[in-house]
């Protein structure tokens, strides 16, 4: 492993860690390294400098009118990493230290993940820099309606172009002041407006089963890797999912779902860190009580059934584990903090939370690291089911339910199953489809990133990287590059 990554630039333990977007770019560099030795005939220097670049980024400045009657100035961003494929496609973020740095290594990580997961998207970020706590719902309705305004105008949004979702500090209601100012502007002209964007509420022709499908998706590619006989044997771990301990940092989307999907497989979720607190309970916690709990309180602090930590709260990420899921923010894994980590397998359902020292810390450790690229694939994925029914202007299945269940009984007949069991067989419902849809895609991935890094010697994040950056190349071989 080693050989293979040499020339890459990798800060070792104790030295400074990079910046996010330096990470982004030296994992991209090792897996570079990587195929440059595997595989001449497909990447070169030049093919791979052009495939890492951002291709446009624009930066613009929103003013926005405070309800106090002043008026504020809002930088914001959008990046688009890759046009390989197209839509672009990527969230955006809604926070008081976004930078374009931040959102080209984001909108990078979001065409490793596409091409990784086989969804047809390039990728793109967006970046808002505002703290959303600190503005009423009228003002973050004018700063979002100005920023699809200004990225319609310059051409950077629309259902062939870049679609968008959530990210940190967005949510559905972002998603649906977009859509509306998309379509009210373009609507006339663009059967397809609504496509424009994912994340969308049901209502607003969003799909079922997407606040779920990171969680669901980290869950589903664990899940997976955790049954695979080479996987465990390879780690030095157990088969099955059932009684091992999980605890995860981080309890927004991500983290609250990924808890219920592993708490339901029978994993003892026993931790739980927030920015401002942590719980432990060594039987488990309750993730549905948690939850209410902690969308009441915005703190674990006064929660009675599980120890609470708060200045102290970095403690429980400490604790001895079978399974660590950092769901919060980038790099939290660091040169400062890897030698306290005390899990054996690691699921980045965040984006970036590992820095370089840290991961070949755990590979020297022989503790496996399951990517972001790989691992939090969900969210995309099903962004993905959503913009197709978007564009099919129908609920996946309304078509083919009634002939589903009209067959599946008319089988049961031929087999002689039971009248009243006959009764009880449906046609799918869209979330059905989007679970096993999503099921079979992260399981598919898993399989292939497991299966590279077996045949190639290298960690799972090399041999995420590497199978991408050879399928992007592939298409650049094909399609060209210059006219
Ligand atoms: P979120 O805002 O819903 O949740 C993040 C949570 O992390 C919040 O509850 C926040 O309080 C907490 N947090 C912030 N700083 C923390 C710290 N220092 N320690 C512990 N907790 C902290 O965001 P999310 O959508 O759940 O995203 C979490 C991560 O997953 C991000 O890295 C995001 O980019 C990534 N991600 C999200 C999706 C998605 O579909 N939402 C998809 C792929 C990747």
């Amino acid at each position: 492993m080693k050989a293979l990554i040499k020339g890459a630039r990798c800060f070792s333990a104790g030295a400074r860690d990079p910046s996010f977007i330096e990470q982004v770019n030296m994992y991209f560099e090792q897996a570079a390294n990587h195929l440059m030795e595997v595989n001449p005939k497909l990447v070169s220097k030049d093919l791979l400098e052009f495939i890492k670049v951002p291709k446009t980024v624009i930066k613009f400045n929103i003013p926005l009118r405070r309800d106090n009657g002043s008026l504020e100035v809002i930088e914001a961003y959008r990046a688009q990493h890759s046009y390989h494929r197209v839509p672009c496609k990527g969230g955006i973020r809604y926070a008081a230290d976004v930078d374009q740095q931040e959102v080209e290594a984001l909108a990078a990580l979001m065409t490793f993940k596409t091409a990784c997961s086989d969804i047809p998207f390039g990728g793109a970020k967006g970046g808002v820099k505002i703290n959303p706590k600190k503005y009423s719902e009228r003002e973050l309705e004018r700063v979002t309606r100005r920023y699809a305004l200004e990225l319609s105008k310059k051409g950077f949004l629309g259902a062939a172009i870049d679609v968008p979702a959530p990210d940190m500090g967005t949510g559905g209601r972002e998603m649906s002041w977009i859509k509306d100012t998309y379509s009210y502007i373009f609507g006339q002209n663009d059967v397809n407006a609504a496509a424009c964007i994912t994340g969308k509420p049901m209502n607003q022709g969003g799909i079922d089963g997407r606040p779920e499908a990171t969680g669901l998706g980290a869950f589903y590619g664990t899940r997976y890797l955790m049954n695979n006989k080479d996987f465990v044997a390879k780690y030095n771990t157990t088969l099955g999912l059932k009684d091992k301990t999980v605890i995860i940092q981080g309890f927004g989307n991500v983290g609250s779902w990924a808890a219920k999907f592993f708490q339901e497989e029978g994993s003892k979720v026993i931790g739980i860190i927030e920015f401002n607190s942590a719980v432990y309970n060594e039987e488990g916690l309750d993730q549905p009580d948690l939850l209410a709990y902690w969308a009441k309180h915005k703190t674990f602090v006064g929660y009675t059934k599980a120890q609470v930590f708060e200045a102290d709260h970095m403690d429980v990420m400490y604790k001895s584990c079978d399974i660590l899921i950092p769901a919060a923010v980038e790099k939290s894994i660091n040169s400062a903090n890897m030698t306290k980590i005390n899990a054996k397998v690691i699921v980045e359902a965040a984006n970036g939370p590992m820095t370089c020292a840290a991961q070949e810390h755990f590979d020297a450790k022989g503790i496996p690291v399951l990517p972001d690229l790989m691992i939090n694939a969900g969210g995309v994925i099903v962004s993905y089911f959503e913009w197709l029914k978007g564009l099919e202007h129908v609920r996946l299945g309304r078509l083919t339910k009634g002939w589903e269940r009209k067959s599946k009984k008319e089988l049961g007949t031929l087999l002689g199953v039971s009248l009243d069991k006959i009764e009880k067989l449906e046609g799918p419902t869209e979330k059905n489809i989007v679970y096993t849809a999503l099921e079979e895609i992260m399981c598919a991935t898993a399989k292939q990133v497991f299966d590279y890094s077996q045949k190639a010697n290298v960690n799972l994040r090399i041999a995420a990287y590497a199978e991408t950056i050879a399928k992007i190349a592939q298409t650049y071989k094909e399609a060209g590059t210059t006219f």
